[in-house]
């Protein structure tokens, strides 16, 4: 592969310097070796004919053959377009031109037998299925170019300049004629334990597959190169980290975690957060560095959990700080810590961008002289120029909101690396968890405190909208708050700003007895803290919002969230924001409002999330229904490779196996010395991309 990289596209025949210019800019593709792995986006298949009646959810572009009954051109000005209507013997659908419509109607007569190949849309209003600008040949015309067919994705700028898949496949097909042998990484003991097709033949048919099985052994043995890569990386800098660096040690558990235990605590601790405070306990005795992620759902109670693991650093004379990712969250991190230790003699302080630089001095000032035992804060924490005099823990809330490179800097923020306590209440399966946290070890808190009632979730149809707020009205009359969200979607802003808004003199208009509150995304963060202090202090009594709220935000009293337009969000963020509800011991309520016309599919999710309130079977049927979605966006973000075509959400299985096979290798050949090991070693340094990666950085 090494000449590949070496190998700049503008010396492949067909591109030239003008083009390889746009490859270069607008896909990051520089050499043969980029370009190999632009893979196909999707494969079009013309080697089968489908029935209109198969069709069904989400199709790619399909071959139909039929007839056409009748054309008819409708509408006017830029609306106006030509309509087929084709039938095969299961039923019709619609064809649709919006250009060259003349043309067209003078090309095809109906009663003649057509093959077309389009992407067919349902259209919910009407029922219907369309494909627009199909192909059309007579039947027996395509000949020889049957078979699947790559489809690249090709940027705007690209397609204008008249660049088709086809051109891509051309230029693909060309490197092979110029290095018709690419020499394989894989030990080959890798290769034979799995029986995996080699370098050159996988990459010849995922670019030009001649069968689907083909092109799956071709998908299977590429994905498996970047799961592998990953999976040694990670397994090689957990072992180091284990072996090597060095952790502060807690031999101890003293004063404050043993006081804290007998007279502090509020309740029983959970058997599940008992067990995760054992995990802890034993990571930080060890004298090597803890790197644990602890992944609770939403109200397991990770936060306590949190708070003991940080008094155990303060028994063995460490400070400890705790980083939220907003201001909100950081502040209410920052209050109910200092009253639960508040008999302790603990000395807290907060730290966020809105710190007056009077305080900011005094807490430089106690961080150097080791007198703060607890720093609460936002990244202000990182990006201050503040010193610990011992950083013994640092504990991250909601992780996924900070990024890699955040997380780096703490490790400068100390001589000795701290402990680091990652808490997410974004519920990852396990082969995921594998991949993205492969060098993290990982606590489950899969208990929720006893005593909680479970929140009743119902659907509300935009017809039935008086009842629901007549039940609202009932919550509110007893005391109660509560949470009405919208969408804000990025397409479509300034449309999603001002149904909030109107929704928002709505509510106004209907509760005139009750203060109303308003936030979104686009509002000062002054204004929205200010906003959302009123809300938690129960001035306000129901705050109309976006999913600004979504992320720990807790006020007890607040029984009753409305999530408008529920179809629009996915079942992951629908579970994260009904979690803003049901955190006190009053029963808590949860109206999904939606229309009536939604399709099948969307509304059994939507039923899914009434009978359940486990994240993880959530979690999961997202990634059934939606794909990987916003779980893999997160999860990206946490990998220091490049991902082409591998899926981390849909791959478990050849995680899996790529987890295995790295055990094996490394077990073999830790350091990668060996000579039938050298391809592979060389590989492996090549795409480590140090920038991305955190791990290696302690
Ligand atoms: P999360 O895991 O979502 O961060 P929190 O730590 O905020 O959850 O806890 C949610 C609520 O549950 C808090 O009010 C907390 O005091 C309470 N809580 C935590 N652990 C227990 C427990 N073992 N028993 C009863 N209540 C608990
Ligand atoms: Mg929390």
């Amino acid at each position: 592969m090494n000449s590949l990289r070496n190998f700049d596209i503008k010396y492949i025949k067909g591109i030239g310097s003008a083009r390889a210019d746009l490859l270069r800019k607008h896909l990051d593709i520089h050499s043969a070796y980029d370009l190999l792995r632009h893979f196909p986006l999707h494969y079009v298949d013309r080697t089968s004919i489908y029935k209109i009646t198969d069709l069904a959810g989400d199709m790619p572009s399909i071959q139909l053959r039929g007839r056409f009954l009748h054309f008819n051109i409708v509408g006017e000005g830029r609306k106006r377009r030509l309509v087929g209507v084709f039938s095969d013997d299961t039923g019709i659908i619609e064809v649709l031109w919006f250009q060259g419509i003349s043309r067209i109607k003078d090309a095809f007569r109906t009663g003649n037998e057509y093959v077309i190949f389009g992407k067919p849309t349902y259209f919910e209003r009407t029922g219907a299925w369309s494909i627009s600008h199909p192909e059309v040949d007579p039947p027996g015309a395509l000949g020889s170019t049957q078979g699947l067919r790559p489809v690249y994705s090709i940027p705007d700028p690209l397609r204008r300049n008249g660049i088709t898949s086809r051109m891509i496949s051309g230029w693909i097909n060309n490197i092979f004629i110029a290095r018709p042998i690419i020499t394989d990484y894989l030990p080959a003991s890798t290769l034979n334990n799995l029986g995996m097709v080699g370098l050159s033949d996988a990459l010849r048919s995922v670019h030009a597959p001649s069968s689907a099985e083909q092109l799956n052994k071709a998908r299977f043995r590429l994905k498996f190169d970047e799961l592998f890569l990953i999976q040694v990386d990670m397994q090689q800098n957990a072992r180091t980290r284990k072996q090597v660096s060095r952790g502060a040690v807690f031999t101890t558990i003293g004063r404050f975690f043993n006081r804290f235990y007998a007279e502090c605590l509020p309740f029983q601790l959970t058997g599940a957060q008992k067990r995760v405070l054992r995990e802890i306990r034993n990571d930080v005795r060890t004298g090597h560095q803890m790197n644990r992620l602890v992944q609770g759902d939403v109200g397991s109670g990770k936060t306590v959990v949190a708070l003991m693991a940080m008094l155990m650093a303060l028994d063995n004379g460490y400070q400890a700080c705790m980083m939220a990712p907003t201001e909100i969250l950081a502040t209410q991190h920052f209050e109910a810590l200092r009253q639960l230790v508040a008999p302790l003699g603990v000395n807290i302080k907060l730290l966020t961008g809105s710190t007056r630089a009077k305080e900011r001095r005094v807490i430089h000032e106690q961080l150097a002289d080791g007198s703060l035992h607890i720093l609460v804060g936002t990244h202000a924490l990182i990006e201050d120029p503040v010193r610990f005099n011992n950083l013994g823990l640092a504990v991250i809330d909601e992780q996924h909101r900070f990024g890699v490179a955040q997380r780096a800097k703490l490790w400068k923020k100390a001589t000795l690396p701290p402990h680091v306590l990652v808490m997410t209440a974004t519920p990852i399966p396990r082969t995921l968890a594998m991949t993205v946290y492969g060098d993290l070890d990982v606590s489950v808190i899969d208990e929720l405190p006893p005593g909680r009632k479970p929140i009743l979730t119902k659907l509300g149809f935009d017809d039935r909208r008086l009842d629901v707020l007549k039940a609202l009205g009932l919550q509110l009359r007893q005391g109660r708050q509560a949470y009405i969200v919208y969408p804000l979607v990025h397409e479509n802003e300034k449309l999603d700003l001002l149904s909030l808004e109107e929704g928002y003199e709505y509510i106004r208009d209907t509760f005139r007895d009750y203060k109303v509150g308003f936030v979104h995304g686009k509002m000062k963060p002054d204004e929205k803290d200010a906003q959302m202090a009123l809300f938690a202090s129960g001035t306000t009594r129901i705050l109309v919002a976006t999913t600004v709220i979504e992320v720990g935000v807790n006020v007890p009293n607040a029984t009753t969230m409305i999530i408008e337009n529920a179809e629009r969000f996915g079942l992951s963020q629908l579970h994260q924001l009904r979690g803003r509800v049901g955190r006190g011991g009053d029963q808590s309520y949860c109206v999904l409002m939606t229309r009536h016309n939604i399709s099948k599919e969307t509304r059994r999710r939507l039923e899914l999330m009434t009978q359940t309130t486990d994240g993880f079977l959530i979690a999961e049927a997202d990634m059934k229904w939606r794909g990987p979605g916003d779980i893999e966006g997160t999860m990206q973000s946490g990998i220091p490779f490049d991902l082409k075509i591998a899926n981390l959400a849909t791959d478990g299985q050849i995680i899996a196996l790529a987890s295995r096979e790295a055990e094996k290798l490394l077990e073999l050949d830790f350091h990668l010395v060996l000579p039938e090991h050298a391809a592979f070693a060389r590989a492996l340094n090549l795409s480590r991309d140090s920038d991305k990666s955190w791990s290696r950085i302690s």
